[in-house]
């Protein structure tokens, strides 16, 4: 492969009208080598039928079209799928496939590694290598569409960022991607059906307030007191959670969109009534919904998940000060695809 061509898709559609202008053709011819490229998501210039053969060739000659591929692909018992997806140089990120009764769920990847030392998190144990590209997040959710409609006849209904790496620190290449999928030009799926889940960057929340996204938010909580936050996500040092609940206010006041926490409950950790309390409060400046989650050991025995009464006690204070709680059964543990698991074996 020739290393000084350059990716087709890094190329907006503005630009590649100007390419075709340059070249002599019609800025039509643009649009249609666009469509083909995002929404039909061809991985080769032969597949463009409608373009001549001349203009193929010409295209050869001076880009490539990087793509993933799925590698492996692994079925757990319950359904979820996860596929190991190799970039074009060769590094290697996990998506995962999550089918329940109605809807089909895309956990997708936005870096290679993480950047962030969340100390429960296998992700967090490989060094953060690069961002993944716009085209490498799309890519994703193609793959997991066309999975979802060959193995369960249906097409992907939601999107969730919380495959590996911390999607608000690739927060341009997270938009356009988010973009292309929403984009009629692309997928056409509606922003609402997108979660993007951040440990809590509170300069980059703003930023997305400010920008107007129309995705959700969830912030992966799991203390809101700062010495234990800091202790199991040592980021928090830098980013305490006076700074988070100021930036979640600030998305609250322009978005009016609620926010949902991630939250993991663990033996001698965040286990008893202070932890709740604690939480409680900070549920109270913006309208919020909290997500218990199961914990999915990554095999060091440092963190244990909670025993049922501990779960019981949460979801009964934050009912009785009327906070939305859900306890998420995990999906995919078997195969290693479940949450905080992913690059486990690989
Ligand atoms: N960096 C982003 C998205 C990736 S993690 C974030 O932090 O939100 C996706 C979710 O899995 C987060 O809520 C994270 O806290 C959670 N998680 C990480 N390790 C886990 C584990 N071992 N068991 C259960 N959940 C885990």
């Amino acid at each position: 492969m020739d290393v000084k061509k350059k990716d087709i898709r890094a190329l907006t559609k503005e630009q590649l009208r100007a390419f075709f202008v340059e070249k002599g053709d019609k800025a039509f011819r643009g649009n249609q080598v666009y469509e083909w490229l995002w929404q039909k998501a061809a991985y080769s210039f032969d597949d463009m039928t409608n373009i001549s053969l001349e203009t193929r060739q010409m295209l050869e000659a001076n880009f490539v079209i990087n793509h993933i591929k799925v590698d492996q692909m692994q079925r757990s018992g319950d359904g979820t799928i996860k596929n190991a997806v190799r970039l074009h140089d060769d590094l290697v990120v996990e998506s995962v496939l999550i089918p329940t009764a109605n809807r089909t769920t895309a956990c997708v990847s936005s870096q290679v590694g993480c950047s962030l030392d969340c100390r429960f998190c296998a992700t967090a144990r490989l060094k953060r290598m690069r961002n993944l590209n716009p085209d490498e997040i799309y890519d994703q959710v193609v793959a997991i569409d066309n999975e979802s409609r060959l193995y369960y006849n249906r097409p992907l209904s939601n999107i969730v960022f919380m495959g590996m790496g911390e999607p608000l620190m690739n927060y341009n290449n997270v938009l356009k991607a988010i973009d292309k999928i929403t984009s009629p030009e692309g997928l056409g799926m509606s922003p609402k059906r997108i979660v993007v889940s951040t440990s809590g960057v509170p300069k980059m929340i703003k930023k997305l307030a400010d920008d107007k996204v129309k995705f959700k938010l969830a912030v992966s909580l799991h203390s809101a007191i700062d010495e234990v936050r800091t202790s199991i996500m040592p980021f928090n040092a830098t980013f305490p959670l006076k700074d988070l609940r100021e930036a979640l206010e600030y998305w609250y006041a322009k978005t009016k969109n609620r926010i949902t926490y991630e939250y993991v409950v663990w033996q001698g950790i965040n286990d008893d009534k202070k932890h709740v309390d604690a939480l409680v409060d900070f549920c109270r400046f913006a309208p919020s919904k909290v997500n218990l989650i199961e914990y999915n050991p990554i095999d060091d025995g440092e963190f244990q998940q909670a025993d049922s009464e501990a779960i019981d006690m949460y979801v009964k204070v934050l009912e009785a000060n009327n906070i939305t709680v859900t306890v998420r059964r995990s999906r995919g543990k078997d195969i290693d695809a479940a949450c905080g698991q992913l690059a486990n074996k690989t």
